[in-house]
């Protein structure tokens, strides 16, 4: 194959790409979209905004002109093009966003039969919590949090035989969550050979925001790489969850 070269000042002679002008010159966080791969070199790459623009058209030859001439195309080469690459590709793919209560509520999968609640549980429980959980069955909802059903609850905690504490949650591993007797979160992970206890500053509503904000942390893990616009991302969306979220998963990611 005979391969054409440019030479940069960076990396010395190699392949060449083509970018938008906006990735070329603040290249950061625009999306990343790429046309099919020619051979030899590198795809046709643009930003969000670019992107955006072509959508808009028609897409005629004398539109394909005026939409490239705002692009501003610009002879990249291979090496910096994965770099623009990897700076600004998480910008247009993963999802991170809080759902609402209403919405995450929709998600929730339920009981065919809702529960008659018996008084097996005690009375300093969540209002919140044991009214949504009324019709709610068990289900995983990301690696950390595999939610309860209220009878798999009563369960696991007449067998733990606890009085000051209710396991509301467990999780893929042997963690698992509570409400200790003044309605705090609190959640104990095991570290070695002992559960190290935790206590969240959330209510129950926003830790079922946080477990769908994980459960879409899952999905956007097996997909693309971790990077630093991702890690940003995750923390804004624990911030708007609750702030104090933010330091209690520094360093999930
Ligand atoms: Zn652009
Ligand atoms: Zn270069």
């Amino acid at each position: 194959m005979n391969m054409e070269l440019i030479d940069c000042a960076n990396h010395g002679s190699q392949p060449f790409g083509v970018v938008c002008g906006h990735l070329q010159s603040n290249g950061k966080k625009l999306g990343f979209h790429e046309q099919e791969a020619e051979e030899g070199r590198k795809p046709d790459a643009w930003c969000n905004d670019c992107h955006e623009r072509w959508q808009l058209m028609k897409q005629s030859e004398k539109e394909r002109e005026q939409w490239e001439e705002v692009c501003n195309f610009k002879v990249v080469c291979g090496a910096c093009y994965e770099e623009i690459k990897e700076e600004n590709k998480t910008a247009n793919t993963f999802d991170l966003e809080v759902l609402t209560i209403e919405k995450l509520l929709n998600q929730l999968s339920k009981q065919e039969y809702p529960v008659i609640l018996a008084q097996s549980f005690p009375s300093w429980l969540p209002e919140a919590y044991v009214q949504m959980m009324s019709n709610i069955a068990t289900q995983v909802i990301s690696i950390e949090s595999k939610l309860l059903s209220m009878e798999d609850a009563i369960q696991v905690n007449l067998d733990r035989d606890k009085t000051d504490e209710w396991v509301f949650a467990t999780s893929i591993a042997k963690d698992y969550w509570t409400f200790d007797i003044e309605q705090n979160i609190m959640y104990y992970e095991q570290i070695e050979e002992h559960f190290v206890p935790k206590k969240m500053n959330i209510h129950f509503n926003q830790w079922l925001q946080l477990c769908f904000l994980l459960q879409k942390l899952d999905h956007v893990q097996e997909k693309y790489l971790i990077t630093i616009a991702l890690q940003e991302a995750l923390q804004e969306s624990l911030y708007i969850i609750n702030p104090s979220l933010v330091d209690h998963f520094k360093n999930i990611i």
